[in-house]
């Protein structure tokens, strides 16, 4: 099947944005670092810890509602929404190699643009050394601006035949999404394994059908027409 998106030439300006959304994230990750570690107190190892473990489980939350809501609505013709959301899942079921051949800016410029506001916002507000429920958001929003930042890479690095070594032990110890679990999502039909930051809460989501039954109860909601939102039928088509 050909790729579908590899003979565009993609526009100047959105290469523009992806690089300058990615400096602008790792200066803004740099600086909100410093100043939770600036703050951190030997005391507060256990509440690191603690923002730490529920800003993953949202990242991991994070993804798979992204991941859900681009491989199971609307199309590739959806106005703006298709070419710049949609067609990424779709191709990715198609060819899951894509990701891999894809260039970091391409890979990671979207989620490092979707971490700047809320680091943004971070550098208005309370400061960290203001105490403990100031430095407990500031890690929180810290680790998950991380991990969700990180999503894209990690997804491809599931997909990567050779990767560095710390890469393998991070997935060996299952702090990122690993290729054995993720293959649960690219075997079947594509309904299961959504989360790809860590995938720690797939076997919990898969287990009570919490994708399925969330798009059941969308689908009788959806204004005017169903058969707007959604297309199960063309997706399966399109092999994905
Ligand atoms: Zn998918
Ligand atoms: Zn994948």
């Amino acid at each position: 099947m050909p790729h579908e998106r590899e003979p565009q030439v993609r526009p100047v300006w959105l290469v523009a944005l992806e690089h300058v959304s990615i400096a602008a994230a790792a200066v803004l990750l740099v600086l909100e670092a410093a100043a939770v570690a600036r703050a951190v107190e030997p005391g507060d190892l256990g509440l690191l810890a603690a923002a730490f473990l529920a800003a993953l489980l949202l990242a991991d939350l994070v993804s798979g509602t992204v991941h859900w809501i681009g491989d199971t609505f609307f199309e590739t013709t959806t106005p703006i929404l298709g070419p710049a959301f949609v067609a990424n899942f779709r191709e990715h079921h198609r060819d899951p190699q894509a990701i891999v051949r894809h260039g970091f800016a391409e890979r990671n410029g979207g989620n490092a643009l979707a971490i700047v506001l809320p680091l943004l916002l971070a550098r208005m507000a309370t400061p960290p050394e203001a105490g403990h429920t100031a430095l407990a958001a500031h890690a929180f929003l810290l680790f998950l601006t991380i991990g969700s930042c990180a999503t894209n890479q990690i997804h491809m690095w599931a997909h990567t035949k050779r990767v560095p070594r710390f890469v393998r032990s991070l997935q060996r110890a299952r702090l990122i999404l690993s290729p054995e679990h993720h293959d649960g999502h690219h075997r079947g039909d594509f309904r299961r394994c959504y989360c790809v930051t860590t995938g720690w809460l797939n076997p919990a989501l898969d287990a009570m059908a919490f994708w399925e039954r969330s798009e059941r109860w969308l689908r009788e909601r959806w204004p005017k027409d169903g058969a707007r939102l959604p297309a199960k039928e063309a997706r399966r088509a399109q092999g994905g």
